[in-house]
């Protein structure tokens, strides 16, 4: 059996459909693989139905998350949830909300450049966005297309990187409210990446410890950003906290490097998602 519980579509950042993304996994040889799209089940009903014969769909999300340690600012963290009931009313709030702060927060963003200068206009950018969220790349190309920069890169590291003056952070939702969400919706918690240190800071293990308290079920120790010593780190910690274990690829077409099923979910790790699970049910034969 092979199984990937973490991949993103065109729904999230992404570059394929869940149709295409669903083919793609069964081309790979998956025999299970979750949708974990950014904050939203935007793309459930179409990998719902464009299910592929013989593979078994995950129903997921990732949500983005915030850990507040004490003295120190806050580390940004990512949970992926399975088998949650899209309609828990709290949960599909908190994704609602999500969703305006990241729209409130394009906008902030480029009232902040436009007030200092720069030639970018709110209502120009919504509207080339084609109906979407507006992230920054939309106001990197805008940038670009303004002649400020020479390219989406230079404008991230000149203007839009989260140290520049330009720059708003998102209210994330606190790590363990995301638990209790994902938990009280009848999904299965899972700290995503845990200690992939390329990514940034890094929670320590009292904080798992606090998020298994607050109901986490996972850890994603198979990813990867994650070195070999971190992959032993965390399948030590796993074991000495009672949590199952997952691996995947986190694949986001050809935004990223890796390839489906780069890394994969034991057999047992999956039964006990599927044993914990009260929201939802796999798409399967
Ligand atoms: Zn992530
Ligand atoms: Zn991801």
């Amino acid at each position: 059996m092979l199984i990937d519980l973490h991949t993103h579509s065109s729904v999230s950042d992404g570059t394929e459909s869940p149709a295409d993304l669903l083919a793609a996994a069964r081309a790979a040889g998956l025999d299970v693989v979750a949708l974990t799209d950014h904050d939203t089940t935007g793309g459930w009903a179409e990998a719902e139905r464009s299910r592929p014969a013989g593979l078994t769909v995950v129903p997921g999300m990732e949500l983005s998350c915030r850990w507040f340690p004490s003295g120190a600012p806050p580390i940004s963290v990512h949970l992926l949830a399975y088998l949650f009931d899209p309609d828990h009313p709290a949960l599909a709030a908190e994704r609602a909300r999500l969703r305006t702060e990241r729209l409130d927060r394009g906008e902030r963003i480029v009232a902040a450049l436009a007030a200092a200068g720069y030639p970018v206009v709110w209502e120009e950018i919504v509207e080339r966005s084609g109906g979407g969220v507006v992230g920054r790349p939309h106001v990197a190309r805008a940038l670009v297309e303004a002649g400020v920069v020479e390219s989406v890169d230079a404008a991230f590291s000149d203007l839009l990187h989260h140290r520049s003056p330009y720059y708003v952070a998102k209210a994330d939702t606190d790590v363990l409210d995301g638990i209790a969400l994902v938990r009280a919706a009848g999904g299965v918690p899972v700290f995503a990446h845990g200690l992939a240190t390329r990514r940034g800071r890094v929670v320590g293990d009292e904080a798992i410890a606090t998020m298994v308290a607050a109901g986490l079920l996972g850890l994603e120790v198979d990813h990867p950003d994650h070195t070999p010593e971190e992959r032993a780190h965390l399948r030590g910690l796993a074991a000495d906290l009672g949590l199952l274990v997952t691996g995947s690829s986190d694949y986001h077409g050809t935004n990223k490097t890796t390839p489906i099923a780069a890394c994969t979910t034991d057999p047992a790790g999956w039964e006990a998602v599927q044993a914990a699970a009260t929201g939802a049910a796999p798409y399967r034969d």
